[in-house]
């Protein structure tokens, strides 16, 4: 892990709020969404701290797959050639982000990707519906028995909102203008940014973390995070933090 000067302050001024607002579109979650997230709500409580091995995670496929893609068509690295994830804290606003310069996603993918689980298997489906029956008991055992129907399932993206009453995803694809995906865990909307296209391509993700969530501002924790989820990705992972 790498500490790195400036990564630019992304907060959209009271005009371009307006222009966000006047243009998105509002959309409800899938109902295995919404399930999912309650699921992972109930049960990881007590393990809040993976949401950052998950959105790294993400970051990481996202730069998989544009590397992939580069070996057959070098021009999808045009706009940046520069493959890496860049966490930054903001203690003052409670803002953390992760960003990283992967294949991105267009405002379709924003909508199926962040909305549905996409693709879900009827089997897994079943499996899903069958724990979740189960769930009552197992919320009152808890233990090893959820760890491994969440291990089953997946964590994934939701798990933001273990430490986040907010997620703001902004993302750039080469296909697509850059758009912006917000939800309060309830629903989500998606609009075209104000700003234009400021990222050269890829993802940008930002916690509006919760209050008793403010120790993952601190560098000393995220490092420590990084170090005990993440040692083993393939790409250079730099921490922006403002020093106190
Ligand atoms: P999984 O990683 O198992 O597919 P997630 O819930 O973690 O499930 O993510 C859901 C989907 O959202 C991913 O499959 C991907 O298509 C999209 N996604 C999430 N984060 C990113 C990112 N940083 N860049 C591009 N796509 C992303
Ligand atoms: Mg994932």
């Amino acid at each position: 892990l790498r500490e790195e000067e400036a990564i630019s302050p992304d907060e959209l001024s009271a005009a371009q709020r307006r222009e966000l607002l006047a243009k998105a579109s509002n959309h409800t979650f899938q109902t295995e969404v919404n399930r999912m997230m309650k699921l992972i709500i109930n049960s990881l409580y007590r393990n809040k701290e993976i949401f950052l091995r998950e959105l790294i995670s993400n970051a990481s496929d996202a730069l998989d797959k544009i590397r992939l893609m580069s070996l057959t068509d070098p021009g999808v690295l045009a706009a940046s050639s520069e493959l890496g994830i860049r966490i930054k804290a903001d203690a003052a606003r409670r803002l953390l982000s992760i960003s990283d310069s992967g294949l991105g996603m267009t405002r379709h993918d924003l909508v199926n990707n962040l909305g549905t689980i996409a693709n879900y298997p009827l089997e897994r489906r079943a499996r899903f519906d069958a724990g979740r029956s189960r769930s009552p008991r197992l919320l009152q055992s808890g233990g090893q028995e959820m760890n491994d129907m969440i291990g089953q399932f997946g964590v994934g993206f939701y798990s933001a909102f273990l430490v986040a009453d907010k997620v703001t995803v902004v993302s750039k694809h080469n296909d697509d203008d850059q758009h912006v995906w917000e939800s309060d865990a309830s629903s989500f909307s998606v609009a075209p940014d104000p700003r234009g296209n400021t990222l050269a391509r890829g993802t940008h993700i930002t916690l509006h973390l919760k209050e008793e969530a403010a120790d993952y501002l601190q560098p000393d924790t995220i490092r420590a995070l990084v170090k005990k989820y993440s040692q083993f990705i393939n790409f250079p992972i730099y921490l922006w933090a403002a020093r106190t």
